[in-house]
This record gives structure tokens, C-alpha cells and sequence, in this order.
């Protein structure tokens, strides 16, 4: 199983998961055209893949997945609560649905994807974790705290693609009002480079984790070098040694093989 980054942050997250032969981005929300520009510069063909999954109705998440599904005829991957409410709006005309309920896993013939609720203010909010019955990815942004079900999983994959948000003194002493500070740091918005700390430790006891990649860093309250820093420091004190990857918004990174 293939995984790849191409855009992760609050200006866009579009993540790139291949197995045997088949593809589906998690998630559109930059552009088509600069989806696509990305995909080519990863040698990847847009037209080959089979559907793009839908973690949540915020712009970061979902921008282009309107105008990516109608071009290339892709399949929308979303649960029948979210797809209510964004059907005559952001997600109006796309070609073809591919519905779930919350609770249920997606069978992509060789690729099981497993939503993963997760505390967050959209109208709903899904983690992923994807699975080819031999290795296992997580991709956990966009949470406002970890959850039981959340560390559950995260410590069954091998792949652990996990936000470090921001730093907490960055954010209070940043450019954001109050009230924005508040929502990003409540358990409905994201994790601090702590909280994301605490919880890769939490994810790496049962031996699962082989590589860690820090996602949705934000640009303005957090640098790239400061969460790989502070997850580090997390990592170092509790004796594991496992290689921390860092993606950024404007950089698309390389192939990561699940294993
Ligand atoms: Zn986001
Ligand atoms: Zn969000």
C-alpha cells in the first residue's frame, strides 16, 4: 500500500492511497487544477483513480472535490449524514456517490477503509484508517481531542499520518482573535504538538507504528520545525526510536510503502 501527501494544512489536504493497482485521494481541498498539477508531478494520472474520500465539509477538505469528481468521473466516498447536507451545495451534480453509514467499513476490493468518528465542528467529521488485511494506514487530522476509539485505532496501524496543529504559545501569542484561539484549541478543533506527542506515544505501545508523518501543521501558529521538535522530545523520553516525517502545505511528499 502507497501513501502519499500532497498538500496538508489549513490552506488544503489532499493525501494520495494507492493499493495493488488502485488509487483514491482522501480528501480534495485545494483545487482541481492544482490537485492535478500535484498528482502529475508525482507521476500519478488523475484518470486512473477510482474515488475520492471525504473526511468532512470544511473547505481545507473538500474545495475541489466538486469540479475533481464531475472532470474525471470520480465516485464521492462519504457517509449518508455528510453527503445531506452539502448534496445541493459543494458536492451539487458530482457524477456518482458511494454512500456509508457511520459504523460501517468501505471494501475497496483490495483496500478496507474504516471511518473513525472523531470530535471536530463540522457537520461530521470521519478519521481513516485503510487497511489491505496485511498492513494498516491512519490518517488522524482534524480532531479535537483523542478519543478512546481514536487511540484504539491508531495504535493498530503501521502507518501513522497523525496533526500537529499548533504550538500552544505560538497560538496565544499569534495573530488570531480570542474566540478563534478557543475553537482551535477546544476538543472541537485540532491537536496541539502535545496533545500530538501524548498520543503517537500512546499509538507506538503496541508496536504497530513504523514511521510517523506530522500533518496539518499550521502556518501560523506552529512551524514545521517546531512540532517535529516537540513530537520528538514526546518520542525520545518514552525510549522509541521510529522515524517522524513531517508534511507540509506547499511541498508534495514522497511515496511512502506501508509495511
Ligand atoms: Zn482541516
Ligand atoms: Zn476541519
Amino acid at each position: 500500500m502507497i501513501l502519499q501527501i500532497l498538500a496538508s494544512g489549513s490552506r488544503g489536504n489532499v493525501t494520495y492511497v494507492e493499493e495493488d493497482g488502485q488509487a483514491i485521494l482522501v480528501d480534495v481541498g485545494l483545487s482541481c487544477r492544482e490537485t492535478v498539477r500535484r498528482l502529475k508531478m508525482a507521476g500519478r494520472d488523475p484518470q486512473a483513480l477510482k474515488g475520492i474520500f471525504i473526511t468532512h465539509d470544511h473547505r481545507d477538505h473538500i474545495a475541489g472535490a466538486r469540479v475533481m469528481s464531475r472532470t474525471f468521473g470520480l465516485p464521492i466516498i462519504i457517509s449518508d449524514t455528510l453527503y445531506s447536507t452539502v448534496k445541493n451545495t459543494v458536492l451539487k451534480d458530482v457524477p456518482e456517490i458511494l454512500l456509508y453509514s457511520l459504523g460501517n467499513d468501505i471494501p475497496l476490493k483490495s483496500m478496507n477503509i474504516h471511518p473513525v468518528p472523531v470530535n471536530h465542528d463540522a457537520t461530521e467529521t470521519v478519521n481513516v484508517v485503510i487497511s489491505n488485511g496485511k498492513y494498516t494506514l491512519g490518517i488522524f487530522t482534524d480532531l479535537g481531542t483523542v478519543s478512546l476509539p481514536v487511540k484504539t485505532y491508531a495504535a493498530t496501524t503501521n502507518l501513522l499520518v497523525v496533526e500537529a496543529n499548533h504550538d500552544l504559545v505560538m497560538l496565544k501569542n499569534g495573530p488570531y482573535p480570542l474566540q478563534v484561539q478557543q475553537r482551535i484549541r477546544s476538543n472541537y478543533g485540532h491537536l496541539s504538538n502535545d496533545q500530538c506527542g501524548k498520543m503517537v506515544v500512546d499509538s507506538c505501545e503496541r508496536g504497530h507504528v513504523k514511521e510517523i508523518i506530522l500533518a496539518h501543521v499550521s502556518e501560523n501558529n506552529n512551524t514545521y520545525h517546531l512540532a517535529y521538535t516537540a513530537v520528538s522530545h514526546y518520542l525520545t523520553e518514552a525510549n522509541i526510536d521510529i522515524p517522524l516525517y513531517v508534511a507540509t502545505q506547499n511541498q508534495i511528499m514522497p511515496e511512502f510503502y506501508v509495511k
